[in-house]
């Protein structure tokens, strides 16, 4: 889960980790009000949206006074912002952070991530942080720092302090800064974070250490037990249909192309994905219903399918386990009687009760082509929606 960037300082704050002061505003009004009350001379109006290179594109603006604050406020609430990661859609502005103005002496890039291949949580770093660290990260690798932590023992001081003095922090800043990456490194395991990413840090014209942005992203996994961070999800920002599957616990991600998949585990849900894309077709989602999912569940995931405008045809690939055949040809029927059918149906069904799932959908008089293998529904689907 992805929540904003004034929400992240929220928490950074109450782990001692130095940001500038700011306030969320709603509104035009609320956006003065907030530069008001900051009571600085410059103040920094700054698009809040779940993706980053919004200063590249235009959605971070110095503002000298409260009329500035005013004219971007204007400017920039309800604007689509289209950076390098929202993808050409963009993303509309609904809310804004108003921070103040912070004298930047130098920026610096600092993240945590899980590293896959040594399983563990990595300590980035770089001296050249801000709107450029894709570029740095493909073109100079070697100017960025890594630290490899245990999770036995956790960040230790003296690796902070290595990145610290491999990335040319000013002596003096040194200890700041190793304060700063412990609190970074206690929020990323205490808020089961994914990904903790400050770019830039920053050193000041005061000599302070500070997180002048904040990307967390947490691990869905671990809500449960966060609470808190919960209560900062903004479904504004996610994919309606996502929202409306994780109602329903099933594992959905929307894709851009125009076949729906109905599949049970995420092995064989990757596998739909790539063979029809090998049969030259594009699939619409990512879809798992998952082992015990009730008829209630498929269902619904059918009809979140239904309800996707791009989708021009389905491909329905069940390899019965745990997950029974009847209970899914159930489901398909069920959600077609509520919502109707009009476009190409295959299905491939196997396993556990497929006799009895096969009877269901011919008895239910859909129109549905039926597969004997993954590889023959993925030829028919791609040839029904081309
Ligand atoms: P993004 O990563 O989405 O582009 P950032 O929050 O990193 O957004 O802001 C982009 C740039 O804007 C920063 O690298 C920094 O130079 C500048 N900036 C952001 N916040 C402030 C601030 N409070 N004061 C001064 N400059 C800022
Ligand atoms: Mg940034």
């Amino acid at each position: 889960m992805n929540i904003h960037e004034y929400q992240g300082k929220e928490i950074l704050r109450k782990y001692g980790v130095s940001v500038p002061k700011g306030k969320v505003a709603f509104t035009v009004d609320e956006a003065v009000e907030a530069a008001k009350a900051l009571g600085t001379e410059v103040c920094v109006v700054k698009a809040q949206i779940h993706a980053g290179g919004r200063g590249k594109a235009g959605g971070v603006k110095v503002a000298k006074n409260l009329d500035e604050v005013r004219t971007y406020a204007q400017e920039l609430l309800g604007k689509t912002l289209v950076t390098h990661q929202t993808g050409p859609e963009g993303k509309e502005v609904k809310r804004l952070l108003i921070e103040e103005g912070c004298d930047i002496q130098k920026e610096y890039y600092v993240g945590l991530v899980l590293d896959r291949a040594s399983s563990r949580v990595v300590l980035m770093a770089s001296e050249e942080g801000g709107t450029e660290i894709e570029e740095v990260a493909a073109k100079t690798p070697e100017k960025i720092f890594k630290e490899t932590i245990d999770p036995a023992v956790g960040l230790l001081p003296f690796q902070a302090r290595r990145i610290a003095f491999n990335i040319n922090i000013p002596a003096k800043l040194v200890n700041q800064a190793v304060k700063f990456m412990m609190g970074l490194y206690q929020v990323f395991v205490e808020k089961d974070c994914s990904i903790a990413e400050i770019n830039p840090l920053v050193v000041t014209g005061d000599g302070k250490v500070m997180a002048l942005d904040a990307k967390l992203n947490f691990d869905s996994n671990g809500l449960y037990r966060q609470q808190d961070i919960l209560e900062y999800r903004d479904l504004d920002e996610e994919d309606p249909k996502e929202v409306e599957a994780s109602k329903y616990d099933l594992s959905y991600v929307a894709l851009d192309g125009n076949i729906g998949c109905m599949v049970n585990g995420a092995g064989l849900a990757m596998a739909t994905m790539d063979i029809i894309k090998y049969y030259g077709g594009d699939p619409a989602n990512f879809l798992d219903v998952g082992g015990g999912a009730t008829e209630e569940k498929v269902t619904e995931a059918f009809k979140i399918i239904l309800s996707d405008e791009k989708v021009k045809g389905i491909f329905v690939n069940i390899f019965g386990g745990i997950m029974k055949c009847d209970v899914i040809a159930a489901g398909v029927v069920a959600a077609t009687k509520q919502v109707g059918l009009d476009i190409p149906l295959v299905v491939r069904l196997e396993g556990t009760n497929v006799e009895l799932g096969k009877k269901i959908l011919n008895e239910s008089g859909l129109k549905i082509v039926a597969a004997e293998s993954m590889a023959d529904g993925a030829q028919k689907i791609v040839e029904l929606v081309s």
